[in-house]
């Protein structure tokens, strides 16, 4: 008779940050993004790699480097062959590495835009009381868990925030502060609906 209901949220953010550089062709600060290329030039035995960014304005072009005057025999070929290739997945996760590009430019636009796949983890109980939600992250995304939750759920944030204080929503791990941080990679959240009028309607969107 347990009314719990398991699911696993996978989330990934949809936009990757975009670097805000001096663009000499517009004249001014202008964000950039990844084109999804990388460029690869060998001198000798030392390789340059690097990813290619546009100006969304005028095209322009700036090169995000993976990494310059490497010696080729420290770069493994299945690599070497990704960059050269253009490996998709590659280019992905260096154009949404926010902390690196950050590092290499200064400033950065991040947008909270996420997409999350969800699984029901067990057969789904006839009457589900209780929410169990496990988050699987790619890579890290910028947004708040309860902005999240709230989205996701249809709820709002303050309603969130009640159940916390009632001990309704736990985050397993995280405790009280874990609402207005981003969510983690296997961070586990337990919300109670059992005195919510509205429960179907919440964990149809939890699972939906
Ligand atoms: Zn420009």
């Amino acid at each position: 008779m347990s009314g719990l209901l398991r699911i696993r949220w996978a989330i990934a953010p949809e936009i990757a940050p975009r670097p805000l550089i001096t663009c000499n062709r517009c004249g001014g600060l202008r964000p950039y993004r990844s084109s999804g290329k990388f460029r690869v030039n060998a001198n000798g035995k030392r390789i340059d790699a690097w990813l290619i960014y546009r100006c969304v304005d005028c095209d322009n072009s700036w090169n995000f480097a993976i990494f310059e005057r490497r010696n080729r025999r420290d770069i493994e070929p299945a690599l070497l062959a990704a960059l050269e290739g253009n490996d998709p997945a590659l280019a992905r996760r260096h154009a949404f590495d926010a902390a690196v590009l950050r590092s290499h430019v200064g400033r950065i636009e991040e947008f909270p835009d996420v997409a999350v796949e969800r699984h029901v983890l067990e057969r789904r109980p006839e009457h589900a009381t209780v929410l169990d939600l496990r988050l699987t992250l790619e890579m890290p995304v910028p947004l708040r868990l309860d902005r999240l939750l709230a989205g996701e759920l249809g709820v709002s944030r303050s309603r969130l925030q009640a159940w916390e204080e009632r001990r309704r929503l736990f985050v397993e791990l995280d405790g009280a502060k874990a609402l207005r941080r981003p969510p983690r990679d296997g961070m586990a959240i337990r919300i109670d609906l059992s005195d919510e009028p509205d429960r179907d309607t919440i964990v149809a969107a939890a699972g939906a």
